[in-house]
């Protein structure tokens, strides 16, 4: 029997990445989003919401269910902010680079003992009967002034995780999926994919 095929709906490079490989060993064939989707606003002032606007919109272009994550992070110093925000820090349309060199502007003027944060995903499978699986975690964390290594994308070079000395971008793609929100948030949706796949 072939295995299901499930739908991403992300253009992230990054996102593709690691969902394929947390999602390795599922009993599905992971697919990019339809080549006519066309990212959706996400306009929902929540994770769950926007990852719900994004897996039902590729949805309606797929026959087989499909999968979304919405994600951010949340700076203790800026009380969670970006948050949902977080793509879009530094203005619509915003690169990484961009993001990240304006949450390390805030992380300056910010005393040692609060630079806390941490990163929230909300992964979402949906499926054409309607029945929607939805998953969060997160993973904590201390921010830095000076980015360090080159793995994951987004805010990584300046996110140490807790128990961590190294940043997440210094930490191997298998060790940041092993404990990153996104990895957490994919792998507890699995048992929902295995009774899709049957
Ligand atoms: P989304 O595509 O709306 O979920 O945007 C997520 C944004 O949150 C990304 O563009 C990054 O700015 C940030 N982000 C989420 N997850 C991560 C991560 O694993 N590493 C670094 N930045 C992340």
């Amino acid at each position: 029997m072939s295995p299901l095929r499930v739908a991403l709906a992300t253009k992230n490079p990054g996102k593709v990445r690691e969902i394929a490989s947390i999602l390795a060993d599922a009993p599905i064939e992971l697919t990019g989003p339809d080549a006519a989707w066309v990212p959706p606003m996400e306009d929902d002032p929540t994770y769950r919401g926007n990852a719900l606007i994004k897996a039902r919109s590729l949805l309606s272009l797929s026959s087989g269910p499909c999968l979304a994550d919405d994600s951010g992070i949340e700076v203790d110093a800026l009380d969670g902010g970006p948050g949902p925000r977080s793509a879009r820090y530094a203005g619509e349309g915003a690169s990484d680079e961009e993001n990240l060199h304006k949450l390390i502007e805030v992380v300056r003027r910010t005393p040692d003992r609060a630079r806390g944060a941490r990163y929230r995903c909300v992964a979402v499978v949906v499926v054409s009967s309607g029945e929607e699986h939805v998953a969060e975690a997160t993973v904590e964390g201390t921010l830095i002034t000076e980015p360090r290594g080159s793995g994951g994308f987004g805010y990584d070079p300046i996110f140490v995780p807790v128990g961590e000395e190294r940043t997440m971008a210094e930490l191997s793609p298998a060790e940041k999926d092993a404990i990153s929100h996104r990895g957490k948030a994919f792998r507890a949706l699995i048992p929902a994919l295995r009774a899709l796949a049957g």
